[in-house]
């Protein structure tokens, strides 16, 4: 069984919607289950013995190699679960003057990068429970992925402690988690400079906006370094689209024999 990893999506409908489009399920099908087992609870009004039936049937049709027995108990707990919480559906995270203004003034680049996932994760936290006032709570391992910083679990602790250090962050003490309250969010809702409507990779949304060179997958709408002057898919999708083009290739020459 895969490893939960945390992957946020801002429109979870439209996310639902396509899972169920698409042939294949992601390489996080149970992140995926989730969100669809959420869809087909609030949209489809099914009753939790349904969704689970949908849930099976999705994954002999999109799960290679499924087999019941090693994901029974998972899609009956999520089917189970799914009426408990809301589809999400935010727009985009908008991030202002004064924090850009406070993570520019830090020093170290990777710094930064995580200073801005941080910041984006507070927020969405915020809109996602209102009663939440900035505290997140992931893995600092899914924190530094998402701010495409890589760094050895000691000099994740190193860059923590910095940042708490310079007052960015405060740490619960109280209970033995990494519980982050991140400080530097505007209060004085200063001028929106960004809207940041993907959560796949953060760090890169930061150095966009610094200028540096990157490109959005016109198919799945992940941004990725550019490395070349023509680039429009991410290698993934990149393959996936040359499949169908070389399936309609055959197409038309089979359909020109006849
Ligand atoms: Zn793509």
């Amino acid at each position: 069984m895969e490893r939960f990893s945390i992957n946020i999506i801002l429109k979870e409908k439209e996310y639902a919607e396509n899972v169920l489009k698409e042939p294949k399920l992601s390489k996080k099908p149970s992140y995926d289950l989730r969100i669809v087992a959420k869809y087909l609870y609030h949209v489809e009004n099914l009753k939790p013995n349904q969704i689970y039936k949908r849930l099976v049937k999705i994954m002999e049709e999109k799960y290679y190699n499924f087999a019941i027995s090693q994901w029974q108990d998972l899609l009956l707990n999520i089917a189970k679960h799914a009426k408990k919480r809301d589809l999400i559906n935010i727009d985009y995270i908008p991030v202002t003057k004064n924090e850009l203004l406070t993570i520019d003034g830090i020093k170290s680049k990777p710094m930064k990068r995580i200073a801005f996932t941080m910041l984006c994760l507070a927020k969405y936290r915020n809109m996602v429970n209102e009663n939440n006032r900035d505290w997140i709570n992931y893995d600092f391992k899914d924190i530094f992925r998402m701010a495409n910083v890589t760094a050895t679990i000691k000099e994740q602790c190193f860059m923590i402690h910095d940042m708490k250090a310079l007052g960015l962050i405060k740490m619960n003490k109280l209970v033995n988690n990494l519980s982050v309250n991140v400080c530097y969010i505007d209060k004085t809702e200063s001028e929106e400079v960004l809207k940041i409507d993907d959560f796949r990779n953060l760090g890169y949304e930061y150095l966009l906006y610094c200028g540096e060179k990157f490109f959005r997958c016109k198919r799945c709408g992940v941004l990725k370094r550019r490395t070349a002057s023509n680039m429009s898919y991410c290698r993934e999708c990149a393959e996936i689209v040359e499949n169908q083009k070389t399936k309609e290739r055959v197409q038309k020459f089979r359909s020109s024999k006849m």
